[in-house]
């Protein structure tokens, strides 16, 4: 009784062992993947590199397409001021708030598309980070809604804010950058969203915030797109326009 019993522990002893051991290897297995998932994007090679030594990411890019009506649902109907046929898609290399590059979309008007590439070169290149990328139709084109989530867009078929005029995000010729970091302020320092009150003042510090005077802001100023942040009264720190307004 008792050898069997000394046997059955000396077996479980090693069972235990093992079943340590192994399990130790794919845990290190499975965080060596999930580093390696941004990796091979970067580089196609097949030696899995350590976290602690990445290799560079990937350059800048960017695509412009024509964009299929069946794209936009909710952000493009008959009647807008634009249309889609003159809108370009744009998918793009952004730098994401978890320091690793993305791929966003952004949808603009053909005539502006180099002055948004142009900028976002720069922006990567600068590891600016912004939140995330998506067409508003992802939100099913509320506005609220994309602002609430942190997303950067630019094509909406909407009035501007406060207003029965047409957005010049109708005419996909402005965008709006980081909207929770950088909020629409009225001049009595109200913002609708409640997640970005703590940055109603400018200048503040932050992940993706826009100040006066930032490069990001010149950025956009070299190819004729205006910062909402100058303006006089109510200020909007995410936007940018061609021409202003
Ligand atoms: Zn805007």
């Amino acid at each position: 009784m008792k050898r069997t019993a000394t046997m059955a522990l000396v077996v479980l002893a090693s069972v235990s062992c093992g079943t340590q051991h192994q399990t130790a290897t794919p845990a290190t297995a499975t965080t060596v993947p999930v580093d390696a998932t941004t990796a091979p994007a970067a580089t196609p090679s097949p030696t899995p590199t350590p976290s602690a030594s990445p290799t560079g990411p990937p350059p800048f890019s960017a695509k412009v397409t024509r964009i299929s009506r069946d794209r936009l649902p909710y952000s493009w109907r008959p009647g807008c001021p634009v249309g889609y046929r003159d809108l370009r898609l744009v998918s793009l290399t952004y730098w994401g708030f978890d320091d690793k590059p993305h791929t966003g979309e952004l949808v603009v008007r053909s005539s502006v598309t180099d002055d948004i590439v142009t900028v976002f070169r720069k922006l990567y290149g600068w590891r600016w980070p912004i939140k995330q990328m998506k067409l508003v139709d992802a939100y099913k084109g509320s506005d609220f809604d994309s602002i609430d989530a942190d997303n950067t867009s630019a094509f909406n078929c909407r009035p501007a804010t406060g207003s029965s005029n047409w957005s010049n995000h109708a005419y996909g010729i402005a965008i709006d950058v980081n909207p929770r970091e950088n909020p629409y302020v009225t001049s009595d320092g109200h913002t609708e969203h409640q997640n970005a009150k703590k940055f109603t003042k400018r200048p503040t510090k932050g992940k993706g915030v826009i100040n006066p005077g930032d490069k990001v802001v010149k950025a956009f100023a070299q190819v004729g797109w205006e910062w909402g942040g100058y303006w006089a009264g109510t200020k909007d720190f995410q936007h940018f326009s061609k021409g202003g307004g």
